[in-house]
């Protein structure tokens, strides 16, 4: 990572380190118990590194929605339990992130020790990335971890305005995604392949933009391709077009076309009359067109062929987007071929962004073979557009000045 230090870097014996955390875990819904673990096994790595290392731990995060407010369905204290239990070691938790409380349980603390603070989404201070907030979340320690890469394009207080008073160094998770997203858009080998998909191009057109400047192919699948392939002025059935972005799609084409890069359009679709699973359905090729009536729900078994050749000798993929209606195994075919394709790619950097798409990779247990499975939905779509992160310019640079 040019520039940036690292958690490696600094001396963290005897420091008060505050740990930016993404703690947003799901919460089940009747118990009020966290649903899923998974960004709290995410984030061992770099607490257990602080710890070792003689640090004591003060980790912040915010929990879903609490509107400013305090809200005791939004209390951080059942996250500590499970840390508690996955870590290994004791986990404090002081009811608040600020004030005398803290101060108090953070002088008491010991080498080694982790504390957990109350979510910082009480206060309607942080996403205002108030400064005197700021100041105050900071007094507390010496030195500043931001692992949150879930946040990384907010400023806010814990991630950003932190940072104006503390030095501020990535976790393990983050340098890993700044990283990874970062080759990805600033320096991919080549041949690179961009594969999108997903529900929608609005969501999207800021990522095919930016990639369109650096990839030599991008390979349309999801319900996104209905609205290309309208735009070619093949029937599309009931599939989702967005209609008003049918000049933007063509434009997209004269783009590809304009800077020779190869933009791919499925030959065939598994189509249904239903969203349903066990609902009848059929292949057909996009040049005979889907019948009025149905819909395309997931790529064709020659389109699967056909990405699976563009993808062979690939040195780096990124991939947006799942390629079909993968929630339902009728149509999951496609995206599970790809899925599996760059799991078997050698020697290339394989790299998965977005919500669904990290849900589908898991689903298929192909996590653990591709390179890098993105933690951040926003995040990731945001760095993939090449956008400024205010959660990554706030980090401190080697020669010992803030970039900002
Ligand atoms: P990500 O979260 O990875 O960025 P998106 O949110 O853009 O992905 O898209 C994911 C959604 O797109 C999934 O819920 C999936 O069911 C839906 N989808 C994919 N293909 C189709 C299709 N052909 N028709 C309708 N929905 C689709
Ligand atoms: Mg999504």
């Amino acid at each position: 990572m040019s520039g940036v230090l690292t958690l490696r870097d600094v001396d963290l014996s005897g420091k008060r380190v505050l740990v930016r955390v993404d703690f947003n875990v799901p919460l089940d819904k009747e118990t009020g118990e966290v649903s899923d673990d998974t960004r709290i096994v995410a984030a061992i790595p770099t607490i257990k590194y602080v710890a070792e290392n003689g640090g004591k731990t003060i980790l912040v995060s915010h929990l879903g929605r609490p509107k400013g407010k305090r809200d005791p369905k939004y209390s951080m204290e059942k996250v500590s339990k499970s840390l508690e239990r996955l870590i290994g070691k004791p986990v404090a938790f002081v009811p608040d992130c600020i004030g005398d409380e803290v101060e108090k349980a953070v002088s008491k603390m010991n080498n080694g020790d982790i504390l957990l603070l109350e979510n910082v989404r009480f206060y309607p201070e942080e996403e205002k990335n108030d400064p005197e907030f700021s100041k105050r979340l900071s007094a507390i320690a010496d030195i500043h971890v931001n692992d949150a890469f879930g946040t990384a394009h907010r400023g806010h207080a814990s991630n950003v305005g932190a940072a104006q008073y503390l030095t501020s160094v990535p976790g393990f998770l983050m340098q890993k995604e700044i990283e990874m997203l970062g080759m990805a858009v600033e320096s991919p080998k080549h041949p690179y392949v961009v594969i999108l998909g997903g529900a929608k191009v609005s969501d999207k057109i800021g990522v095919i933009t930016n990639l369109l400047e650096k990839a030599d192919r991008i390979l349309i699948g999801g319900a996104m391709m209905f609205t290309f392939l309208k735009a070619l002025g093949k029937q599309t059935g009931d599939s989702l077009v967005e209609e008003d972005k049918i000049e933007l799609a063509k434009e997209i084409m004269r783009k590809a076309e304009e800077k020779k890069v190869e933009l791919v359009l499925p030959v065939d679709t598994v189509v249904s009359k239903e969203i349903a699973a066990g609902s009848e359905s059929k292949t057909v090729l996009i040049d005979e067109g889907v019948p009025s009536g149905w819909k395309g729900l997931d790529i064709g078994t020659s389109t699967i062929e056909l990405f699976r050749s563009k993808l062979v000798d690939a040195k780096t993929v990124v991939w947006n987007g799942p390629m079909g209606v993968f929630e339902i195994d009728d149509f999951a075919k496609g995206t599970e071929s790809i899925a599996k394709t760059l799991a078997s790619l050698k020697g290339a950097v394989t790299i998965i962004g977005g919500g669904d798409s990290a849900a589908a990779i898991n689903k298929f247990g192909l996590a653990d073979r591709v390179s890098h499975v993105s933690t951040g939905g926003g995040a990731s779509l945001e760095m993939l557009e090449g956008k400024e992160m205010p959660g990554i310019r706030s980090l401190a640079t080697k020669e010992g000045k803030k970039k900002t």
